[in-house]
């Protein structure tokens, strides 16, 4: 039996790391659960130098799935900002072993990531491309070089390998008591047999956290509980959408090529067999996802469970072993040592959910860290920098909690989760929608649309139509990396939107809706740009403190003291938290998302549309750009704003979700001789795209400043705003890089975001959006490059599916340079 697997199975240290103290009553932060996220969050607050950071947990340290984890850590991940974090994870073993003098059994080897066939090649191209620009060591290998480094490989199967040095793996129970005794070395505490049994906030927001040893009063707490995260939630009436998941991985008996070989053996995994793999003392540990996931425990996780495993079931994974065994024979040619089943937990879109939960004071979460071992240390740094400086110092989207609405209920989590587990290791392309979990928010719309063709996606939990077909059969697509079926259908909406008239639903974007008499100044401070006056409508970005991006809105003022805000759906969560923490005693704010639908209505033929559905006068003189009003149109009570995301003239047109119908009948049988037609949010990314309008999530983002994504232009410096001092200095140094818009020389193919963007060879900066602009008929990207690579004219090169195209950065919007079709 191998060092790691006998410490990780065996050796429960048995020790409290207190010395025998007695619990204090008070503590800054209390950490709930000793896996290995809670002790690096722990390692992290008291490395940052907070003091009295407690860290509790129920049993031994590592009682969670941390002391059965397979242990093998790697940096890739779909999301850029995980995969540094991963490879931020992987450098700091070294420090925790060295401050703790508490052995990781760390094994760097490297590894590869193999593709058996081309879609899995491209999509390596894809991760290589992200890897350039992100400065991680990641080289395409031959087969034959695969089969050199990894002698029990047979390389036939394999078109080629991406290699990435940082790769390996190492002891989990080692690495959890590592991060636990270097916390203690910079003066954390950490109790063990003292499980939390209540959660109780008081008034003065700090929380009373319970223990059979004696109570705790804390000023923050974080749920780190880990198989039990759902249970430690409930205790505060949290349902979190995790699901703990079965998961296999197995051991063989000793390989005599294993042993004979003279280095430790490279870790790797194969994408289309699905399996992981990695040297084991002197045979093999191969792991799984298998095809139909198995959840655990749906009901919740028992209390006393502890260090048991479950029950394997050889023939869920069968196949998977029979392909292992073709493409490495020699784990088919003995016997199996060990087999592990045991449960983790998984999130509903695989990736963690940590930070502070929003309508909650001070209750933070790390949970649903599905690869602990690869993204402990990095959910530690963002905790730790979120609590002690208010912000995490790089966009952490992809793993914050708030990105997850009340739609993700415990069921909807189980389904999305076990979902996920099953595609693990399974590609989702560009335009995939995933099929599972669907419907799970719906409009009034949603069967009209259908029946119009409407290929719907998802976003925040709610349908939302992607393009529309001729008809509900026609609306489908394969998932491909290259322009499919959809393209001359979204061509053709844009062409009636820029022709004629087009009509989009908008359900999916955010309301908040501030009101009181404190509301304009509020607002004023949290917004960095200009507040309107009653009946006016305004664009403006909101800054952290650090004067990064938080947000791009527009501002209603429905009166003196009453605004809507209107925003990414996406973000509405995140948002939320952000205006709850920044509300004085005299606004009230609500996130009003839900109970305003509505559709935008645009093109040239928008204005006489909407007069015909009208009373009041709509003329150019009467409705000017970016005004709003409260009135009626087809007959319903609506909040009509001019302003249009299409870069059109253009009309969202609100209304609440009970009169979305009628307003929808008005729309088409006014628009009928028009030539109206509905839009799909693709329609609406092509458009944006001719105008250089940046997105919220990829565009906009806290990687950025105001200065660096040209948001600065909406900011009015006459004010206080919050991140103003931040952003002044960010001026005055001059950016670093910037947010530009480049057509493509490319046919056929679109990037999608993440490629790299190179000048001369070299990485200059990457893609942050992008597709087919149809109506200027190119092929174009957003993107952020390095200040000397930014201005208008200059000749880039982009990476698409590793092949580079020539692009050009552009001076203007390809579309209506100077407004006038918007503004008409
Ligand atoms: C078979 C298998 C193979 C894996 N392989 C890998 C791998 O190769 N690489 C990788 O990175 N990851 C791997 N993982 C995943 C990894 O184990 C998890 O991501 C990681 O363990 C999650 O750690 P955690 O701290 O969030 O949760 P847990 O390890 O579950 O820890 C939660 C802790 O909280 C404690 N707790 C719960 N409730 C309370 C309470 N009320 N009061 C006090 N304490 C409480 C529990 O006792 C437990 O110790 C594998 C998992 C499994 C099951």
């Amino acid at each position: 039996m191998s060092d790691q697997f006998t410490q990780s199975t065996l050796n429960i240290h048995k020790e409290d790391g207190t010395g025998g103290k007695p619990l204090p009553s008070h503590a800054k932060v209390v950490v709930i659960g000793g896996g290995v996220v809670g002790c690096s969050i722990l390692f992290h607050l008291a490395k940052f130098g907070w003091k009295d950071v407690v860290l509790l947990e129920r049993d031994e340290l590592t009682s969670g799935s941390s002391w059965h984890a397979a242990g093998q850590i790697h940096t890739i991940s779909s999301d850029p900002n995980i995969s540094r974090l991963q490879s931020y994870t992987i450098d700091l073993y070294k420090e925790i072993e060295e401050t703790s003098g508490h052995s990781v059994g760390l094994h760097i080897t490297g590894g590869f990531y193999l593709a058996s066939n081309k879609t899995w090649y491209d999509y390596l191209k894809r991760e290589r491309s992200k890897a350039r620009y992100m400065g991680l060591n990641q080289e395409f290998i031959s087969p034959a070089e695969v089969a050199e480094r990894h002698p029990l490989i047979d390389p036939k199967h394999y078109y080629a390998a991406l290699w990435d040095d940082q790769d390996g793996d190492l002891d989990p129970s080692g690495a959890t008591y590592a991060f636990a005794k270097a916390a203690k070395v910079h003066g954390a505490q950490y109790f063990t047999h003292c499980g939390v049994t209540a959660t109780t906030q008081r008034p003065d927001g700090s929380w009373d956290v319970t223990t059979p040893k004696g109570v705790i009063n804390a000023e923050h707490i974080v749920n780190c509980g880990g198989l039990w995260a759902r249970e430690v939630g409930h205790m505060q009436g949290l349902n979190l959408p995790v699901q703990p998941m079965e998961h296999h991985y197995l051991i063989t008996e000793k390989i005599d090529a294993v042993a004979a070989h003279p280095t430790r053996l490279p870790a790797g995994i194969d994408y289309e067999a699905n399996i992981y793999f990695r040297q084991e003392r002197q045979g093999m540990l191969l792991g799984t996802y298998e095809p139909k996931g198995t959840p655990w425990k749906v009901g919740g996780t028992p209390w006393d469970f502890g260090h048991e495993l479950l029950q394997p079931d050889l023939d869920r994974i069968a196949d998977r072993l029979e392909m292992s065994f073709e493409r490495i024979p020699a784990i088919g040619e003995v016997g199996i040592k060990d087999m592990i089943n045991g449960p983790f937990t998984f999130g509903p879109d695989g990736n963690p959910m940590i930070g502070p939960v929003p309508g909650m004071k001070n209750y933070w979460c790390a949970v649903g860290v599905m690869a602990g071992f690869c993204q402990g240390g990095g959910v530690g740094l963002t905790m730790a920098e979120w609590m002690i400086d208010g912000e995490p110092s790089i966009d952490v989207w992809a793993m914050d909690v708030a990105r997850f609405g009340d739609f993700a209920t415990p069921d909807w989590g189980t389904v999305k989760s076990t979902e996920n587990y099953e595609r693990r290791f399974v590609m989702t392309f560009p335009n995939e929608t995933l099929p599972k979990g669907r419907m799970q928010k719906t409009t009034a719309l949603y069967d009209r649309l259908v029946a119009r063709g409407a290929r719907m996606g998802q976003g925040f939990g709610l349908e939302n139509a992607l393009w529309f077909g001729d008809g509900p059969e026609d609306a489908h697509e394969e998932p491909t990396f290259e322009r499919n079926r959809s393209h001359e259908y979204v061509a053709r909406e844009v062409q009636a939107v820029r022709e004629a008239v087009g009509g989009i639903e908008i359900a999916n974007f955010a309301k908040h809706e501030f009101k009181g008499p404190g509301a304009r100044a509020c607002l004023d401070r949290i917004l960095a740009g200009y507040v309107p006056k009653p009946g006016r409508l305004t664009l403006t970005p909101m800054l952290t403190p650090k004067g990064k991006l938080y947000g791009d809105l527009t501002v209603a003022c429905l009166g003196e003291q009453h605004f809507m805000l209107f925003g990414s759906g996406a973000m509405q969560e995140a948002h939320r938290r952000w205006f709850e923490k920044n509300l004085p005693a005299d606004v009230t704010y609500a996130n009003v998302s839900d109970d305003w639908h509505g559709i935008a209505l645009s093109g040239p033929k928008s204005r006489d549309l909407l007069q015909r559905i009208m009373r009041e006068d709509v003329s150019a003189e009467a409705f000017k750009f970016r005004d709003l009003r409260q009135t009626f149109v087809g007959g319903v009570p609506v909040i009509l704003n001019r302003i249009s995301f299409s870069g059109e003239l253009g009309y969202e047109i609100y209304c609440k979700p009970q009169y979305l119908l009628r307003l929808a009948e008005a729309i088409e049988e006014a628009g009928a001789d028009q030539g109206y037609r509905w839009y799909g949010a693709r329609a609406l990314m092509s458009m944006r795209l001719e105008k250089g309008w940046g997105v919220w999530t990829l565009d906009f983002r806290p990687d950025f400043d105001a200065v660096e994504s040209g948001m600065d232009v909406f900011i009015n410096w006459k004010k206080d705003f919050v991140g103003k001092d931040a952003t002044l200095a960010a001026r005055e140094a001059g950016p670093k890089q910037k947010l530009v818009t480049m057509t493509i020389d490319v046919d056929g193919i679109d990037v999608s975001n993440d490629e790299a963007i190179l000048k001369d060879g070299k990485a200059v900066g990457y893609v942050s959006s992008g597709g087919y602009a149809h109506h200027a008929q190119s092929s174009m990207a957003m993107g952020y490059v390095s200040t000397e690579h930014a201005a208008p004219g200059t000749q880039l090169q982009v990476e698409i599916l590793g092949e580079m195209y020539d692009a050009e950065v552009l001076g203007a919007p390809i579309y209506d340079a100077n407004g006038a079709n918007m503004r008409a």
